[in-house]
């Protein structure tokens, strides 16, 4: 008898922020989206995304919920990790005017709110080559600014400006943009891939 493969699990911090859509897109590559609230919701997952919201209350629930550690030593097992905006905050390395990095998983140092009043949100076409040649519809909401990227990192698209906007190191992915909001469902196709790939981690 033949037993189908599972599913991939992927993890949204359901914290706060824009959990909703990214459950959503989850499910329309083919996965099996996870809420997580609590250490124990991290068991067996495969993968995990921390949306966009606020990093400030992100952080102190990060806390308050005792998630840091666990969420790292997901990290350590090589299950690939997707931060898009305030989730992109959580893992940077650095945080441009003296807030503590959160998880600290892809050397970058991020601005929040660095696109600044005028550009509080905005949206543009970006060129992600490992995507494909289809350009990518990138939503911005008070997105922060990636003002520098470490050698450690590959920048995988810029804004017109130059500025880095999607970001990987290894299996952690960080964007400026928001995927979650479109129907492209390439960058979660992506982070789905990158699950194959890590050996082991496929039932
Ligand atoms: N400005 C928010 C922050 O600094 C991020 C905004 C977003 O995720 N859309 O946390």
């Amino acid at each position: 008898m033949t037993t189908e493969p599972r599913r991939p699990r992927v993890g949204v911090l359901a914290l706060q922020g824009d959990v909703r859509e990214h459950l959503a897109a989850i499910r329309d590559v083919g996965a099996e989206p996870v809420e997580v609230r609590l250490p124990r919701d991290l068991v067996d997952l495969d993968a995990l995304i921390m949306p966009g919201g606020e990093s400030t209350t992100m952080r102190k629930l990060i806390e308050i919920y005792g998630l840091r550690e666990p969420i790292l030593s997901l990290a350590r097992t090589g299950a690939p990790m997707l931060g898009t905006c305030a989730g992109m905050i959580l893992l940077a390395e650095r945080i441009a005017d003296g807030d503590e990095p959160v998880f600290a998983l892809i050397d970058l140092e991020v601005r929040r709110n660095g696109y600044g009043r005028q550009l509080d949100s905005f949206e543009a076409d970006l060129d992600i080559p490992v995507l494909g040649d289809e350009p990518l519809h990138g939503v911005f909401i008070r997105a922060p600014l990636v003002t520098d990227v470490g050698p450690n990192a590959e920048v995988l698209a810029r804004d017109a400006n130059g500025a880095p906007v999607a970001v990987r190191q290894g299996r952690v992915l960080a964007t400026a943009f928001h995927p979650e909001l479109t129907g492209d469902r390439r960058l979660h196709r992506l982070l789905v891939a990158m699950i194959e790939r890590s050996a082991g981690r496929t039932a």
